[in-house]
Formats: C-alpha cells, sequence, structure tokens
C-alpha cells in the first residue's frame, strides 16, 4: 500500500511516498516558504535531488506542485495520484478525545478544530492539509496520526498541573506531552532489542530542535517533559523550556511586551539561540565552544544538565530503568551531548562505552558499556513510517 505521510506547517510541509510493504519512503521532501515565496526541496532514494523554487501563495499551490514531483517530472515515482492508497497527516493537538490515530471524517475535523485554541498555528495547518487533500486527490481515505495520542496513559498524577482542580475540570489545563509518534516508535524498538523483556523501563530522549523525555513504563508513556504546549521541559532551540512563571510577568514589565510578544520571545528568541546568541543550530554551538566561546560553553553544559536531572528524575519515578534511548537531530548524531548527559551517572548503573558512542552510523545502537546495568542506545526515529503503518493498520484491510 503506498501512503503519502504528510506533515503540514504554517509555512511548511514535509512529505514522504511510503510503501508500506517494505517500509520504505519511496520519495520525500520539504516545502518551505509558503506565502512568502516557496521552496521545494524533493529527494528519490539517495541519488536524485531536485529543488523547485516556485510562487507558493498558500498550502494548495504547496501540495499540488507535490503531488506533480510525484506524478510527472524527473522526480516522478508513479503514473498519476491514484496510485496513492491513503494519506497520513501528522497532527500536533489532540486533546483528550484521540488516544490513538483515527480516520478522518467531517467530525473528526470538527474535533481537531475545537482543539485549535491549544496549538494555534499547528492544528490549524494541519486541518488546511486535510482539507486540500480531500480535494486534490478525491475519494482516498485521509488518518490523522496524533503528537500527543501516545501520552493519553499518563496517569492524573503525572499529568495535573498544580492549580485548582477546576481549571483541568473546566479550561482542560493539563500536560498533554508531544513527539508521541517518535516515543511510541523508539521505545519499541528498544523493547525488541531488550529481547522483547516484560514490564520494561525505558527513557526516550527525543532531542531535536524541538526536544523532550519520556519514560515509558512497560510500552506505555507515564511521563514527559513537554506540557499543555511544547514549551515545557527541556532547553531547545529557541524554546526556553522550564522556567518559573514568575518570570513572565517581570519580563512583560521590562521590555514592555503583551502576552502574544512573551510567548513569541520564549518560543522563538530563547533556548540554545537565546543563551548562546550564536545560533539555535547546535552544531554552530558545539563549534563555537570549542573556539573557547564561553557562552557557547555554558548552554551546552545546561542543555546537558537538563536531560540528566530528568533521566534521573524518570529513572526514580520507574524505580530503575533498562534503557535509555537517544534520537533525533541531536540524541542521534552528537556524541558530545550523550556523553555529557549520561556522565556521572555509574552511581545509577548507567554507564557509557565512550568509544561505541563516537561511531557514527544510521542504524540503531548500542552505546552502554560492559559493565552497565541500563543500555544505552541510539535510535534513529522514524515518525513518517509510524504515520504510514497507523493508516495501513486503519484503512488497509478495508
Ligand atoms: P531535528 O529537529 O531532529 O531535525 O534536529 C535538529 C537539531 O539537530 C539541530 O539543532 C542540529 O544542530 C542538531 N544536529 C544535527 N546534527 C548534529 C551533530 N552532528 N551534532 C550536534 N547537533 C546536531
Amino acid at each position: 500500500m503506498l501512503v503519502l505521510v504528510l506533515n503540514a506547517g504554517s509555512s511548511s510541509l514535509k512529505y514522504q511516498l511510503v510503501d508500506t510493504k517494505t517500509g520504505e519512503a519511496i520519495a520525500s521532501g520539504l516545502v518551505e516558504r509558503i506565502g512568502i515565496d516557496g521552496i521545494l526541496k524533493h529527494e528519490v532514494g539517495i541519488n536524485k535531488k531536485l529543488t523547485f523554487e516556485i510562487e507558493m501563495p498558500t498550502h494548495k499551490e504547496a501540495i499540488e506542485l507535490v503531488l506533480k514531483t510525484l506524478t510527472i517530472y524527473e522526480t516522478k515515482v508513479i503514473d498519476s495520484i491514484d496510485e496513492i492508497d491513503a494519506i497520513g497527516h501528522r497532527v500536533v493537538h489532540g486533546g483528550e478525545n484521540f488516544k490513538s490515530s483515527v480516520i478522518i471524517t467531517e467530525k473528526v475535523i470538527k474535533q481537531i478544530e475545537e482543539l485549535i485554541p491549544l496549538a494555534p498555528l499547528h492544528n490549524s495547518a494541519n486541518i488546511l492539509g486535510m482539507r486540500i487533500c480531500q480535494e486534490l486527490i478525491p475519494g482516498k481515505p485521509n488518518v490523522a496520526v496524533f503528537d500527543t495520542a501516545f501520552h493519553q496513559t499518563m496517569p492524573p498524577e503525572n499529568y495535573l498541573y498544580a492549580v485548582p482542580h477546576e481549571d483541568y475540570t473546566k479550561f482542560k489545563l493539563r500536560k498533554y506531552g508531544f513527539h508521541g509518534t517518535s516515543h511510541s516508535y523508539v521505545s519499541k524498538e528498544a523493547i525488541k532489542l531488550l529481547g522483547n523483556k516484560k514490564d520494561t523501563k525505558i527513557i526516550v530522549c527525543h532531542l531535536g530542535n524541538g526536544s523532550s523525555l519520556c519514560a515509558v513504563r512497560d510500552g506505555k508513556s507515564l511521563c514527559t517533559t513537554m506540557g499543555l504546549t511544547p514549551l515545557e521541559g527541556l532547553i531547545m532551540g529557541t524554546r526556553c523550556g522550564d522556567i518559573d512563571a514568575g518570570v513572565i510577568p517581570y519580563l512583560m514589565g521590562k521590555k514592555n511586551m503583551d502576552p502574544h510578544q512573551i510567548i513569541d520571545y520564549l518560543n522563538k528568541k530563547s533556548g540554545i539561540l537565546g543563551l548562546s546568541g550564536i545560533s539555535s543550530d547546535l552544531r554552530e554551538v558545539i563549534k563555537a565552544a570549542n573556539d573557547g566561546d564561553k557562552r557557547a560553553k555554558t548552554t551546552i553544559k545546561m542543555l546537558c544538565n537538563k536531560i540528566k536531572r530528568f533521566i534521573c528524575s524518570y529513572a526514580g519515578l520507574m524505580g530503575g530503568v533498562d534503557a535509555i534511548c537517544f534520537t533525533a537531530g541531536i540524541g542521534e548524531n552528537s556524541d558530545l551531548i550523550r556523553e555529557n548527559a549520561c556522565s556521572d551517572l555509574d552511581f545509577m548503573g548507567i554507564v557509557l562505552d565512550k568509544e561505541k558512542n563516537k561511531i557514527r552510523s544510521k542504524e540503531n545502537r548500542e552505546i552502554s558499556a560492559e559493565d552497565s546495568n541500563t543500555k544505552i542506545f541510539v535510535i534513529p526515529t522514524n515518525e513518517e513510517l509510524v504515520i504510514a503503518q497507523d493508516t495501513y493498520k486503519l484503512i488497509g484491510k478495508g
């Protein structure tokens, strides 16, 4: 079955055409700057790469171009859009309504619409993607796969905030968590690497531009670092992560900001970018630290300390940890961050093998020392595959 996986953002669109039989991505790409000018970077296999710079005033022109790159031009991989069996959409916020993936109906779209206040930019773009696919690929089923769904197993003691309870019952104020498809995929891979052991205690460290940790007990999310929105938790590319709520009115006063401006500041100007003053791209910050930049060095220390604090907290919550898994751009590629996040944890039985940690590969691999009680794995994430597989499970058999 061929599934077109779509991840529609406010001005971007990621896509992959996945063959669910092999799990292979036949073609993939990224459209950026929708509504500004428009650029599409398309890949077929490892050799064929093509960039289109075409005016894309809206998401509709962007998806039309994606379909053209799949069916015509020299990048063509299928003869017609009829060969696409279904479309799987990544949806950021599923609130408490969605505990697993669902086939998209008018009722589902309405429910996702009702969640827009919780994820204004993301959910609106996701709905736009669904509507356009219904129009451009008529008659083909669409499936929604939610970033929040995997975390719906968290118990109330881990998802409630310590504010009056009616704020939860009236306004649904609670921790939802994100990166669910990644945490689900990586923890399942880890369970396989642990020999399908029962009652596993796993910590997944999804460290990318956005980052979150998840404690996965017996295959289910027990706790995660992101909250009502993706702002909570770790220090990220441009997000501050956990801060004292008192910072907000203080900074609003000092910088003369309104609520919208302060949230934008904490989401887009903070984190690695704000701390280092260099970039949100960790590679550039590491380079500056190697050249002696003090702020860059402190940024890296803060980043790793925060990861370590959550690793210890989650190990305590689960009464131990069988495996710690690193994934996403930083987790898969930065031996420096993995080494520092796991340093000095030998008292807990967590020991990293520094040589194994330095080996670069795109495969699942173990980087723990022989005498480590806890396995440490690097597991490349594959959110698109989870979306394609969920779509197949819901549609394929029909
Ligand atoms: P993602 O959001 O998963 O695509 O991850 C993006 C982040 O991964 C960016 O901050 C990159 O700087 C970071 N990244 C990618 N490769 C490396 C690397 N070799 N070392 C450190 N950070 C990296």
